[in-house]
């Protein structure tokens, strides 16, 4: 079984990511627009796609998503050992973490599917999580196993230190709920630790929908709408390790530790010379290779065959033919 992480289908963009319309021809940086919308143009609607150049940042974010997965999920939920499971990076903005555990071989296809609606939370029922004949309700600990724990866990950790209540609400709690339980939020706090949850006795279906919520963006996959045909799967051909993606020029492999790993130090698969003439349109400063480039503007420049295809393959320079001496 295979689980996949993507930077862009996570919605993990960067302030200095180009997107571009190919419907309207529009296009700017990332940064430049509040609230940027993954896949939508702010000009016209249509489908944006977006170009990502190396985020320190976001690589932190995409790997604590994968690490998420791999020691609360599969280890801590499912009981999967470590040394059945692998880690590679996907050669552009991910990683693919491989199961190859005996037990998960025997289920069918119907029960992986649910394995995937664990994770994601879409298959988790809250109700069960609570129980609204006692007054007050009881529920979720912290010290609980599995999505009962973690979801106890998280609401504290909002809790503790939120703001205001907008910050619940991105955790997809309803506006009122959030007000109400911003209200007496060191109370709660104390309730939670002890599996008393009572803003679930009024307006329940609010509390259950605001529960729901918050487990589906808590998940590794952080509530995106995973399409699991192509997110997860038992066959699907996947790219083979130490092949060169080219869509990045650079090396798709097998990761021994997730956190030293740094996909443009590591996997840079190409030699530094020759060095090719480009003409680049735009991109700002990030590292590759050991060396920091950018910003650049609509210049003509000698770099490194490493980072030049690199730039060449996300299409944000093109190669000059020149005539030497
Ligand atoms: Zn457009």
């Amino acid at each position: 079984m295979i689980f996949e992480f993507d930077a862009d289908e996570l919605g993990l963009f960067s302030p200095n990511d180009l997107w571009y319309c190919p419907n309207c021809g529009s296009r700017g940086v990332v940064g430049e627009l509040r609230g940027f919308r993954a896949g939508v143009c702010p000009n016209c609607g249509g489908p944006a796609k977006v170009t990502m150049f190396p985020d320190p940042g976001r690589e932190e974010r995409l790997k604590e998503e994968v690490d998420t997965l791999v020691k609360d999920f599969l280890m801590g939920d499912f009981g999967i050992s470590r040394t059945e499971i692998s880690l590679n990076f996907s050669g552009n903005r991910g990683y693919h973490i491989h199961v190859r555990s005996p037990s998960l071989r025997e289920l069918d296809k119907e029960a992986r599917q649910e394995i995937v609606d664990y994770v994601t939370g879409r298959g988790i029922d809250v109700r069960y999580f609570f129980d609204v004949s006692r007054v007050p309700p009881r529920g979720p600990k912290p010290t609980d196993g599995g999505w009962k724990g973690r979801v106890a866990r998280k609401l504290v950790e909002i809790l503790s230190g939120a703001k205001d209540a907008s910050e619940l609400v991105r955790f997809g709690v309803s506006p009122a709920l959030a007000r109400r339980i911003m209200r007496e939020r060191g109370h709660v706090v104390e309730l939670i630790k002890k599996g008393v949850w009572p803003f679930i006795d009024t307006k329940a279906d609010d509390a259950f929908a605001s529960v729901s919520a918050l487990v589906r963006s808590i998940s590794p996959y952080m509530g995106k709408e995973i399409d699991t045909n192509t997110s997860v799967d038992i066959h699907r051909l996947i790219r083979v390790p130490d092949t060169i993606h080219g869509g990045t020029g650079l090396l798709a492999k097998r990761i021994r530790d997730l956190w030293s790993f740094d996909p443009y130090r590591d996997a840079v698969a190409l030699p530094e010379r020759p060095y090719l003439n480009l003409h680049v349109e735009y991109i700002p400063e990030f590292e590759f290779a050991g060396e920091v480039w950018g910003p650049l503007e609509d210049k003509n420049v000698e770099l490194p065959l490493h980072v030049s295809v690199y730039l060449l393959s996300k299409g944000v320079a093109s190669w000059r033919l020149t005539t030497q001496g």
